[in-house]
């Protein structure tokens, strides 16, 4: 029997909502050419809450045209108070349906409700932050002499392609949806395999919104194949991808090998985390916490090297193993849980493959260490010390609640460990010593810095990778400038 386009869900808080399954095209949920469905797991559970109907080559190609129809319309080219006011109305439906989507992203990711919440607030917050900028793109006037008149116009640049991960479903189809809305572009955005359920609701909310048809598309589907057809598309101006930096690698290839699309990446890090001597210890362990723990440590930019200065070594060691110990594992629905279970069995596995291979390295476990419960993808937030710069867990991104500690004593060492890595994506610098903080934050190389503070966003502040976590910012002023260009015209003035 055919599964429909829709299914009715029973959330853990006993709402009943209607779940989306096919490809949403042209503001309607339509059927893929081959009619292929896959299952979508509850990693929580790990059993199975639908199916959805999934994209490949060829539905590629009619989300495009669809997207490509839209952008010659009137879309592109109208006063932009029209988009303004679908995106403010975007993040007021968001909001109305706040609870519903923290359900469907914690049931499909197996994040807590708390994380969840405050995706959706996130979500809401970059759609509003997004209209405000809508008719604040600006072009400029050269002035050159009497003889010329110069000016720029900032440009949509077209149909693009957004490919993104599953560890924050919602926040980042926003954070791809937000300018591609502001300036006019249109879009074929295609979720993570693991995730796909809160956008493919988010799209019932576009429509309402007002977005015209073909605007918007999105589609469920695996990354060799759908994913491919996107980042090699022809007709595809632009793709941005988040995800880990070898698939980023991919992306860019086709992209030159197609069409010489442009190419925006938001890939993986390593980010360090550092504790000076001076401070204050009680709010330091939250941002630690925060840092590597949150959303179950599947977060780009999480804090997964800790450094700290000899002085408050050990009290920093203490306190933070004890508040590791105390934090809440398990149901994600349950309002107390701090942490739900990984995204995925391959999520797991990988998790659990290093810390066998820390403890192997010879890495002493502080606290953690394996898994927690045989049901359902949960690990134990875990602490290593007695690491050196040449392990493997030091040096590679786990993208699980697995942090190491290390020793310093001198700044200049800590900005050396610091910048030992192949990636720049954020750093945290914990100080009561403001001079020494912007001194650190100078010197380190990533594309965010956060200063007594960490995972601490703002649609306002831009975000992104130096080295090998990225290309391109998303979010503030600087997003606009990846879904735009210039178009400089020089005109002779008769003399
Ligand atoms: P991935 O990079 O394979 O997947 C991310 C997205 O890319 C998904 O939508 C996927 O379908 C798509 N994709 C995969 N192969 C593709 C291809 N050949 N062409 C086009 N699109 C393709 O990530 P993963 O395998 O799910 O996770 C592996 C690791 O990546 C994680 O363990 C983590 O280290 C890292 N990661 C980082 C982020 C981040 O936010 N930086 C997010 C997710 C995963």
């Amino acid at each position: 029997k055919a599964l429909p386009l829709s299914v009715p869900i029973t959330l853990p808080n006993g709402i009943i909502y209607e779940q989306p399954t096919g490809l949403f095209i042209n503001n309607e949920f339509v059927y893929p050419k081959q009619h292929k469905t896959f299952a979508v797991l509850s990693p929580s559970t790990e059993e199975e809450i639908t199916q959805v109907y999934e994209a490949f080559k060829e539905d590629v190609d009619t989300a495009v045209d669809a997207a490509n129809a839209a952008f010659h319309s009137k879309w592109s080219t109208s006063d932009p108070s029209t988009r303004t006011r679908v995106l403010y109305k975007l993040a007021d439906l968001v909001e109305e349906n706040a609870e519903t989507l923290a359900y469907i992203e914690a049931l499909d990711n197996g994040k807590s409700l708390q994380c969840s919440r405050g995706d959706v607030a996130l979500t809401a917050a970059y759609f509003r932050s997004c209209a405000g900028w809508a008719d604040k793109i600006k072009g400029s006037v050269i002035e050159t002499g009497d003889t010329h008149f110069n000016y720029t116009r900032r440009e949509p640049i077209g149909v693009c392609g957004q490919i993104i991960p599953w560890n924050f479903p919602l926040l980042m189809a926003s954070w791809k949806l937000g300018p591609v809305l502001a300036t006019g572009c249109t879009t074929v955005l295609k979720t993570a395999e693991s995730t796909p359920l809160s956008a493919l609701f988010l799209a019932t909310l576009i429509k309402k919104a007002g977005v015209p048809a073909g605007v918007v598309n999105v589609i469920s589907g695996f990354g060799p194949t759908a994913g491919a057809a996107v980042a090699s598309h022809p007709k595809i101006k632009k793709v941005a991808f988040t995800g880990s930096t070898n698939i980023g690698r991919v992306i860019m290839k086709a992209a030159a090998d197609s069409n010489l699309k442009k190419v925006t990446l938001e890939l993986g890090g390593k980010s360090p985390n550092i504790v000076f001597n001076d401070a204050d210890v009680k709010s330091t362990i939250q941002h630690l916490v925060t840092g590597i723990f949150y959303n179950t440590g599947e977060v780009c930019c999480a804090g997964s090297r800790i450094y700290v200065q000899s002085g408050i070594y050990n009290d920093i060691v203490a306190e933070f193993k004890r508040a590791a110990e105390t934090l809440k594992i398990g149901n994600p629905f349950d309002e107390e849980t701090f942490m739900g279970a990984q995204a995925s069995q391959q999520q797991l596995d990988k998790i659990l493959r290093y810390i066998d291979l820390g403890k192997k390295e010879g890495a002493t476990v502080i606290t953690g260490g394996e898994r927690l419960g045989s049901k359902g993808y949960f690990v134990k937030p875990t602490i290593f010390g007695d690491v050196r710069e040449d392990h493997q867990i030091v040096r590679d991104e786990i993208f699980g609640p697995v942090v190491t500690i290390t020793k310093f004593e001198t700044i200049e060492e800590v900005i050396a460990l610091a910048n030992n890595s192949d990636y720049g994506l954020a750093a945290g610098v914990h100080t009561d010593d403001l001079n020494k903080a912007i001194t650190v934050a100078n010197k380190i190389n990533s594309g965010t810095i956060w200063v007594n503070t960490y995972n601490d966003f703002h649609p306002m502040v831009p975000f992104g990778g130096y080295s090998q976590s990225g290309i391109g910012r998303e979010m503030g002023e600087e997003a606009l400038d990846n879904y735009t260009q210039v178009k400089a015209v020089r005109i002779g003035l008769k003399q």
